[in-house]
């Protein structure tokens, strides 16, 4: 089994190391198929593959797109497309306007609890100011001494429910899929585990992306238990979807594993890098 890590970001989106480095990291640690899948943004992907091209690894395409669904977000990765397809450029530039509407009625909710100064702050952590976003915030709120760390940021102000949580229209499942497969590419759920959906609503999710198309589930995933490993490798073989494997790294402290440090899929489930170019 080579080793796999298709779910990574660098600091062009939300994680801490250039995709240089991301890259790098990736080759130190004996990873053959490695894609780059920063949020909502491809400028990633050209450093990240001239870093390695002369090396072993497989450099693969990716993206990792947010959309809503039954008003909640959800992580659409794409994998192994053409980068410089428009419409998917296209709807990726829409997105990333968006984050920056969406930021500043963020830093408005946290200056109403008496948080000064949170725009600009949560910015300095921005590799990319269009990438602005919640782990940006919660980076600057843990500078304040707000909270100890990014984790429970997120749980005290950032998850929905909480004061800093600002309810945004991203695009639609079906608007991330056409555009990855109009760019020749492969569409997978992110982290099909961390999602607060009811049993019920996931069975919808999936019935919906089968049905647009889709082609994968992330069955390892850094946030995933032993026990979703299970459960995700039953619903890629009850829905014919193929099994993805990605860290969900961001850098050295803030991720729940180590780039290309993944249990291996379980039997019964076919790889998605089978369907790579
Ligand atoms: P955004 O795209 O700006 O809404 O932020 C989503 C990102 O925030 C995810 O990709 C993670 O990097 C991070 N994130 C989301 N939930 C949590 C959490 N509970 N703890 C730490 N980081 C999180
Ligand atoms: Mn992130
Ligand atoms: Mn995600
Ligand atoms: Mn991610």
């Amino acid at each position: 089994m080579p080793i796999v890590d298709l779910h990574c970001h660098s600091s062009v989106s939300d994680g801490l190391l250039p995709p240089e480095e991301v890259a790098r990291l990736a080759e130190k640690n004996n990873v053959d198929i490695f894609a780059l899948t920063d949020h909502d943004e491809l400028a990633g992907l050209r450093p990240a593959a001239e870093c390695l091209a002369a090396s072993k690894v497989r450099f693969i395409t990716g993206v990792e797109i947010s959309i809503e669904w039954l008003g909640a977000q959800v992580h659409i990765v794409g994998l192994d497309f053409d980068e410089s397809s428009e419409a998917l450029n296209l709807g990726l530039s829409s997105i990333r306007d968006g984050r920056v509407v969406r930021a500043r009625k963020m830093a408005e909710s946290l200056e109403r609890l008496g948080i000064a100064g949170v725009f600009e702050g949560a910015m300095k952590y921005a590799g990319n100011p269009k990438l602005i976003g919640r782990a940006h915030f919660a980076r600057y709120l843990v500078e304040l001494g707000v909270c100890k760390d990014v984790r429970s940021v997120f749980d005290s102000y950032l998850v929905p429910g909480k004061p800093g949580y600002v309810q945004h229209c991203w695009p639609t499942l079906a608007d991330a899929v056409s555009w990855i497969h109009g760019a020749g590419g492969f569409a997978v759920i992110a982290h099909p585990g961390r999602y607060a959906f009811k049993k019920s609503e996931m069975k919808r999710l999936f019935a919906e992306f089968r049905d647009l198309g889709g082609d994968a589930i992330e069955v390892i995933s850094g946030s995933h238990s032993n026990d979703d490993i299970t459960t995700f490798a039953r619903v890629a073989r009850e829905y014919g979807f193929k099994a993805s494997c990605g860290s969900d790294f961001h850098g050295p402290g803030e991720s729940y594993v180590e780039l290309g440090k993944l249990p291996v899929l379980p039997v019964g489930v076919v790889p998605v890098w089978e369907l790579f170019k």
